[in-house]
């Protein structure tokens, strides 16, 4: 099945290639076409990205300074997901073997050091880019070093080494290193791969005996970037090999990015000479986030969304999750997706319930003490009505909010509401409940107190 899909999508991919250079054709005439695109061959695709191969590195970039953006264009024309075309540089010192890749993709015996070196680099996501990235204090550093790195003709630290946390833009800020490499300068040769795909490639490489075609490739390489690093450690022949290349390009100036889940001291099963040769250049960590960046980040990402989350919204989200990125995100997609399904603006309750699992995670723990003080403060009473006998409506619908939030901020059951409410009993606590959705849904400004009230307390 898998099988039958690679073959269809091969061919449409082949079909689309034929497209292409027809048009290509008709647009730059036949001599030009001759010399320049006839001679490009299709060796490997994967959803967005397509690569070909010029026969020499002249034909290479001349083909990036004049042809690319044509080819980009027509593709994209063809098939609007390849938003990347790569042009590497076979040359044909065998003559009689001209199958590609694509051709013998299954007979894994044929492959050469430079099938290695065409898959090597992972794909770059278009979105990582610096315009994208928001900034704030606990990224400000790793901004400025990855900016530096990427604007500078030399070599400013040498490694940089990125960490932090999951999901605070580590990834991110490196794939925006090699967009902004590539921008300024499309023939300096930038390799970003997971530390786990460099793994893999050297363990075939092995298995191939292959490792001095691996070891090749790194050497005409000008940025290599590493992710995850902290995947390497324990992995002794790995790290062996890893501790090498790195040692060989920094000894031959060319920048290194690092980035791991821990800075070079805490980073565990990694030998000590690495350890200290990791923190050789500039180490830059991403702190958790902010409400503030938090928020901003969330505006930012809500502007671009076709549906308007309200600003109240977006603070909820702020405030209730504080963990990663890739969850606000996550959030805001869901939302985004719901409100042009319903076709109206979401509020507050819709959001606790589309969001139910990830609010819960990283919800704070509230307790009925504090939802009685802040209920009292807020509506100006003393905190010991919440459980006198009182029956005015100045104290007693205040202490129906404060139940209401017990039931639906804690974990705590009816009767043990009542009984934090001047002993009373179970079914005062369900009228306070009823009475206050009621509420709710009749009077805005009361809606917008309660909701106040959750934010408060939730954060
Ligand atoms: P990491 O590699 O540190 O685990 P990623 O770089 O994959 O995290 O980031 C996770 C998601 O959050 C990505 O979609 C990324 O675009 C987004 N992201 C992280 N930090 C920011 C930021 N400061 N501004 C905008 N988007 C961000
Ligand atoms: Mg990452």
């Amino acid at each position: 099945m898998e099988q039958d899909n690679e073959n269809k999508n091969l061919a449409e991919i082949q079909a689309q290639w034929v497209t292409v250079r027809g048009r290509i054709r008709q647009k730059i005439g036949d001599a030009q076409f001759k010399s320049w695109i006839k001679v490009l061959v299709l060796e490997d695709y994967d959803d967005h990205k397509v690569i070909l191969s010029a026969p020499s590195n002249f034909v290479r970039t001349r083909i990036i300074e004049q042809y690319l953006d044509i080819i980009k264009s027509y593709w994209l024309i063809q098939n609007l997901k390849i938003n990347d075309i790569q042009i590497t540089v076979i040359k044909k010192e065998n003559t009689k073997n001209t199958s590609t890749k694509l051709e013998s993709k299954n007979v894994d015996s044929t492959k050469t050091d430079k099938d290695i070196f065409k898959s090597i680099s992972s794909d770059l996501d278009n979105r990582f880019t610096f315009s994208n990235f928001i900034v704030g204090k606990p990224n400000e550093l790793a901004f400025a070093a990855a900016r530096r790195v990427s604007e500078s003709k030399d070599v400013p630290f040498n490694p940089l080494f990125l960490y932090g946390g999951v999901g605070l833009g580590k990834t991110h800020l490196m794939h925006a290193i090699a967009h902004e490499i590539k921008k300024r300068n499309p023939l300096r040769r930038v390799i970003y791969m997971s530390a786990e795909k460099f793994m893999y490639h050297f363990i075939k490489a092995l298995r191939f005996k292959n490792t001095v075609a691996f070891k090749e490739q790194f050497r005409n390489v000008d940025v290599l970037m590493i992710d995850d690093v902290q995947f390497i450690s324990g992995k002794d022949s790995t790290q062996e090999e890893f501790f090498h290349t790195f040692n060989a390009l920094i000894d031959q100036n060319k920048q290194l990015i690092i980035s791991a889940d821990k800075s070079p001291q805490d980073l565990e099963g990694i030998e000590e000479r690495m350890r200290s040769r990791l923190g050789w250049g500039l180490v830059a960590d991403i702190h958790p986030l902010t409400y503030e960046l938090r928020l901003g980040i969330l505006q930012a990402k809500s502007e671009k969304l076709n549906t308007k989350i309200p600003e109240n919204i977006l603070e909820f989200l702020a405030h209730k999750i504080s963990t990663n990125v890739r969850e606000l995100e996550g959030a805001l997609n869901r939302l985004s997706a719901f409100s042009s399904l319903i076709g109206r603006e979401i509020n507050i309750d819709m959001v606790q319930d589309l969001l139910k699992d990830l609010l819960k995670s990283s919800q704070r723990k509230v307790n009925i003490e504090e939802i009685q003080k802040k209920v009292s403060q807020h509506f100006n009473i003393k905190m010991s009505d919440m459980s006198s006998a009182r029956r005015s409506r100045t104290v007693a619908r205040p202490r129906q909010v404060a139940m209401y939030l017990s039931k639906n901020l804690t974990s705590r059951s009816l009767p043990e509401i009542g009984r934090r409410f001047g002993n009373r009993d179970h079914t005062t606590v369900i009228h306070a409940v009823r009475k206050v959705e009621e509420l709710r849904n009749k009077d805005a400004s009361f809606d917008e107190d309660v909701q106040l009230l959750i934010r408060m307390l939730e954060s």
